[in-house]
């Protein structure tokens, strides 16, 4: 069986997020390190990181993980940004090493301000630049903890100009980078449907999985994300629905939650939060969705 986890707020202190999946009912948290909208944050104090280790402990929350600002843009073809962004990652990196957290989520990047018919592709070279320029400023030092963290490339919708969309994109990526034993991968349901990737079908799912397996290879994949899609298959459009109550339906996430090459993975809901018609917690009726599917 897989282990559910859910995207839960910092706000109040790190440990809070883990208190919050633990209430209802999850067994893994992602959380943003600090405000996902901001570009600085006071630094981490030691307390604050022993109170977010103690609350795992406690709860019994396996499988932290940190999703990066989304201000960060490490494909961008205007340098400032480029360089503010490798500074920001390298940040989240060291915030991951001293809550104790083993890997980052992060969105690949656009390639902004280039216009050249080569934007795609300058994109992702950039993209791997700064991550080896990031890589190289933390060391490798065995002692070190930060020289631990896996980058999770996230599966994009591919809106707007954003890479990250195509399969293609995250192998290149990695191949490019001098430090491919850095990354893992993280699809994200609502996106690989915006982006094109059917799970409709059982065909369809297997044939999906096959590709990423082929492009990428399937022991890269390390976590999900469990949204379902407001917008349709090919749409480009990032906008993330209830579980089964989106253009995915449950058939997708039965496939997911059931298949056996996935079962020790962590999959964390991104979905709204709030109540439903009835006041029912979404976040629990979402879980209870996945679990009642279980075979
Ligand atoms: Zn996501
Ligand atoms: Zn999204």
């Amino acid at each position: 069986m897989p282990c559910f986890g859910v995207h839960e707020s910092i706000s109040g202190g790190h440990d809070k997020a883990v208190h919050a999946a633990a209430d209802h009912g999850f067994g893994c948290v992602q959380i943003f390190s600090k405000n996902s909208s901001r570009w600085k944050a006071p630094p981490l104090s030691e307390e604050e990181c022993r109170k977010f280790q103690q609350a795992l402990a406690d709860r019994k929350i396996i499988q932290p993980l940190i999703h990066d600002s989304y201000l960060i843009n490490l494909g961008s073809g205007k340098e400032d940004l480029r360089q503010k962004s490798a500074a920001a990652f390298a940040e989240e990196i060291e915030r991951a090493a001293m809550l104790g957290i083993p890997q980052i989520v992060m969105h690949p990047g656009s390639p902004t301000g280039d216009d050249s018919d080569r934007a795609e592709e300058n994109g992702l070279k950039r993209i791997a630049a700064s991550f080896d320029a990031v890589f190289g400023q933390i060391g490798t030092q065995a002692e070190n903890a930060a020289a631990d963290i896996l980058v999770l490339l996230e599966t994009t919708a591919g809106q707007g100009t954003n890479l990250g969309w195509r399969f293609e994109h995250l192998a290149r990526i990695i191949e490019l980078s001098a430090n491919p034993h850095r990354f893992g991968v993280c699809i994200d349901t609502c996106h690989i449907t915006a982006a094109g990737y059917s799970l409709q079908t059982e065909k369809d799912y297997d044939k999906t999985f096959a590709e990423f397996d082929r492009i990428i290879g399937l022991e890269r994949l390390k976590a999900f994300h469990l949204n379902d899609s407001v917008k349709g298959c090919g749409s480009r459009i990032d906008r993330h629905a209830h579980i089964g109550h989106g253009t995915l339906g449950l058939e997708p996430f039965r496939l997911l939650v059931n298949d056996p090459r996935f079962a020790g993975l962590p999959m964390y809901l991104e979905t709204p939060k709030g109540t439903d018609a009835d006041n029912a917690d979404w976040d629990i009726v979402n879980l209870r969705t996945l679990k009642d599917m279980l075979r």
